[in-house]
């Protein structure tokens, strides 16, 4: 049994397309890809192609992530490898994924686009949104080939136990992937599953630099997974999907001195975090303030519609999540710098004022 026996089997037959760069490297006089001979002289050299998977990119982020680099693939953001995994593994009209409401869209778009079905197994609000994950078990028949959970989830901020995950793929060996969005793992207190991903065939793990590197105009991220489900995806990813600019800034933003900054930058986004869902909870018509793992709080308000539009007449914007099931009267507020998370509780006491 092969984890590719869950892939479509139409794709296992397919050559990838062959590009120039992945046949021939970039050493000696390149004649071979239809390039000008002639760099733009104002700008860093662009006039060839990039490497379809950046050798030194992808051996730094391997050895960020704790991983081998054949089980990594990088692509352009976490987006990237939720629509190739559903590509890859469900056959329009046939196949399904699982989904945990109030869950990070994408999922699901990916999902309608591919014409593959969504079953819903909604996280359990009197349990402060955790998952179930017996429901998700009794949800997985043999169309489902993929279950996304998402640690820290997006929108509501919990995680699930590293214990709990790691049995659900255990599991569900066989009959379909269990894909870890870790977008926001960096904010957390429990590490990554990504080291995991190399043990379990099914377990695949998502990273990426959009988050706590701050990266996200250049549209980084990766998928850690067997390196036969590696393979499969690359065969469907364009011949050359990472421009040289990113994985410059990519590498420029792993190297000691800015992973060092980083480290200062989760530091200080933890504490603001704590400190900001304190000073929310004294904020009159705040319901309830989400405990959170990642860089974002999830807020209930008496009227979320009135505070939403308050604070966007000020210029501050935050995420209305009222349309996400048990969340109608929530909205979503990035953890700022202390100057942003400043105006944001200025304008919500003016409120009260106002209203007193
Ligand atoms: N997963 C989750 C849970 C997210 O919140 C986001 C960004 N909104 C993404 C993935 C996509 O991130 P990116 O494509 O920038 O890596």
């Amino acid at each position: 049994m092969s984890v590719l026996d869950l892939a479509r089997p139409d794709l296992l037959a397919l050559s990838g397309y062959s590009s120039a760069r992945l046949e021939a490297g970039r050493d000696g006089i390149l004649l071979n890809a239809n390039e000008s001979p002639w760099p733009l002289d104002h700008a860093a050299p662009l006039n060839r192609y990039p490497d379809p998977q950046p050798a030194r990119l992808r051996a730094r982020l391997a050895e960020l992530y704790g991983v081998d680099a054949p089980r990594l693939l990088i692509g352009r953001g976490s987006d990237e490898m939720i629509d190739l995994l559903v590509r890859a593994f469900c056959r329009a009209g046939r196949d399904a994924i699982v989904v945990q409401p109030p869950a990070f869209g994408m999922y699901a778009v990916c999902a309608a686009v591919q014409g593959a079905a969504v079953r819903s197994v909604p996280l359990v609000r009197e349990r402060g949104f955790a998952p179930d994950f017996d429901a998700v078990l009794a949800a997985v028949d043999a169309a489902v080939k993929l279950v996304f959970v998402c640690a820290p989830n997006n929108p509501t901020g919990g995680t699930p136990s590293r214990a709990d995950v790691l049995a659900l793929a255990d599991a569900l060996r066989g009959r379909a992937l269990v894909v870890v969005d870790e977008a926001y793992v960096e904010f957390a207190d429990a590490p990554s599953l990504a080291p995991e991903a190399g043990s379990r065939d099914n377990l695949v793990v998502l990273r990426t630099l959009s988050k706590a590197h701050a990266l996200a105009g250049a549209r980084i991220g990766c998928l850690i997974a067997a390196a036969e489900i590696v393979e499969l995806l690359r065969k469907i990813m364009p011949p050359y999907p990472l421009p040289t600019p990113c994985v410059e800034a990519a590498e420029a933003a792993l190297c000691a001195k800015a992973l060092a900054r980083t480290g200062d930058h989760i530091a200080a986004t933890k504490l603001e975090r704590e400190r900001l869902r304190v000073a929310l909870t004294t904020i009159r018509g705040v319901r309830e303030v989400f405990s959170s793992q990642a860089n974002f709080l999830t807020v209930r308000f008496d009227d979320a519609g009135a505070r939403y539009r308050q604070l966007l007449a000020r210029g501050i914007v935050v995420r209305d999540v009222r349309r996400y099931p048990g969340l109608e009267d929530a909205l979503r507020i990035t953890v700022g710098s202390p100057e942003q998370n400043a105006a944001l509780l200025a304008e919500l006491a003016q409120r009260l004022e106002i209203t007193a």
